[in-house]
């Protein structure tokens, strides 16, 4: 008799063979979701109120069949889902997942191991070991380096930065802590457009937000070296102790990337802890006309780059490397009885280099992906996102009434719509009707002229794009990434932008009449 006949299903987990019945049914949906993607609203309108009330199910007394609960899925989760995952979403960052990560997110929940120790999950480990090594070529740090999958880039910025606070060994901050003695002021320096992560763990390590030292950034929004050492040079003279640096491959609002090769030298000279924060900018190093701007990963102490962003994987998997070899071993490593194993020099015992003890197999995923598609496959795909940002580039810097806003090489393009400027100001009359419009836009008006066009687009479900304020004012940033998105794609959303900027601008000067 075989095990399954004597499956009790009033205790025991689906039968194997329901399992991929359902498993079909699944991937069926998931097909027909993927082929009809276009048609459907990258995000819904519902608020909130009404879809808590939507969802607000009590606690199910008996079992749901599982096609119920896909049927319901269907009509009221995925339609108020904001899809991420779609050829016209480039909001935030245009993050990716992959047919290799989908199926590969399957096969992890069904091992289920816990990669803590290298004994708990020996294999899991070791493609772990790999596929570091693979990312760290491709980004171009030491491939002998120290590294761990985490689960986001801001833990790992916060990690690296207990490695670098904990790497001042006189202060002994590990066994002795922060509290109730008598230390110097700890300084850490970042730019005016570092990801907020870097205060959240100057919060967590008691460095405090206060000595989070903000620099002001240059015109293309990059980390002025010279203010750096200046900055450096006043801290030491007032005898506060400066421990790191964060700089940023890729800032959050507009793409900038700092100056690595200066940066570097200037925390060399002051013996400085330098974290790069390459969560979004680290990969793009796998497009030829980009690597020479993202080329300097390599001189960082640490560096954080987001597979989950970039690399078409899905959330959640961020790498964290660190060259300083056990540094982070030195400040979490702590081996409980329970997890002592014999030691093999080729083992990595992973939960040693974060504060993750269980540890999903994180690495499955991506040696899914890097092996699906190749390193050149991988290249090819990010060259195509680059090659239409800069098509949409083109585009807005052919029309006289929008702009680009700002001048990363990464597929990151933030646009502003000023049909009206000052006088004497615009290269061109504005054509048509508006030239009959008197009234004069100033940048107050096209601040919210852009909100109202970002806010437009969104409730179109057609596409969906986030903003940042930068030195240009309000700017519809637009990013592009996702492994669905093709040219024909990004001449819609142009067409879709002009036409709803124009509606925008029409009701603009209706309300100021
Ligand atoms: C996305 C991003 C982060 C945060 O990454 P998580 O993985 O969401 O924690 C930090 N810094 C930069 C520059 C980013 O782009």
């Amino acid at each position: 008799m075989d095990e399954s006949d004597q499956h009790d299903p009033s205790v025991g987990d689906w039968d194997p063979r329901e399992l991929e019945a359902n498993g079909q049914e699944l991937l069926a949906r998931i097909r027909r979701h993927l082929e009809t993607i276009r048609q459907q609203p990258v995000t819904t309108d519902i608020d909130a109120a009404q879809l808590t009330a939507l969802l607000d199910d009590p606690l199910p007394e008996r079992p749901t069949p599982f096609g119920e609960v896909l049927d319901d899925t269907w009509e009221r989760v995925v339609p108020h889902l904001t899809h991420w995952h779609h050829p016209s979403f480039h909001a935030y960052f245009s993050t990716s997942t992959s047919g290799p990560a989908i199926l590969a997110e399957a096969l992890t929940a069904t091992f289920n191991v816990n990669a803590h120790v290298w004994k708990s999950a020996p294999a899991a480990a070791a493609v772990e070991g790999t596929v570091l090594r693979w990312m760290a070529q491709m980004t171009g740090y030491p491939e002998d380096a120290d590294g761990v999958l985490l689960n986001g880039a801001s833990l790992a910025t916060l990690y690296a930065l207990t490695a670098a606070r904990d790497g001042l060994t006189d202060l002994a901050v590990r066994e002795r802590g922060i509290v109730g003695r008598d230390l110097p002021v700890l300084r850490l320096y970042t730019s005016d457009q570092a990801h907020n992560s870097v205060d959240k763990a100057a919060i967590t390590l008691g460095i405090g937000t206060d000595n989070v030292v903000r620099l002001p950034v240059d015109a293309r929004d990059r980390m002025d070296p010279r203010a750096l050492r200046e900055a450096l040079r006043d801290d030491v003279r007032r005898g506060l102790r400066p421990f790191a640096v964060v700089a940023t491959v890729g800032t959050t609002a507009t793409g900038a990337i700092d100056p690595l090769p200066e940066i570097a030298a200037v925390c060399r000279e002051f013996g400085v802890w330098l974290h790069v924060d390459a969560a979004y900018g680290g990969f793009w190093r796998l497009v030829d006309g980009i690597r020479p701007e993202v080329d300097h990963l390599g001189l960082a102490d640490s560096v954080v780059v987001n597979p989950h962003k970039v690399l078409f994987s899905s959330l959640e998997v961020t790498a964290l490397y660190c060259r300083r070899k056990d540094a982070l071993a030195n400040t979490f490593r702590l081996v409980p009885e329970y997890l002592r194993t014999t030691p093999e020099d080729a083992a990595v015992d992973y939960m040693n280099l974060s504060l993750q003890l269980g540890r999903q197999f994180r690495a499955l995923k991506l040696w899914w992906i890097i092996r699906s598609f190749g390193r050149s496959g991988l290249s090819a795909r990010l060259t195509r996102s680059a090659a239409m940002a800069d098509r949409l580039r083109a585009l807005a810097d052919g029309h006289p009434d929008w702009r680009v806003a700002n001048s990363s090489v990464l597929p990151l393009v933030c646009l502003r719509y000023e049909p009206v400027r000052p006088e004497g100001t615009a290269d061109r009359q504005p054509p048509g009707d508006r030239a009959a419009f008197d009234d004069r836009i100033d940048d107050r008006l096209n601040d919210r002229l852009n909100e109202m066009i970002l806010a437009a687009v969104a409730r179109s479900g057609r596409a969906f794009l986030s903003h940042a304020v930068t030195s240009a004012g309000y700017v519809l940033r637009v990013s592009i990434g996702n492994i669905q998105t093709r040219p024909e794609d990004i001449e819609q959303l142009w067409e879709i932008l002009q036409k709803t900027a124009e509606d925008c601008h029409r009701r603009l000067l209706a309300e100021h009449r």
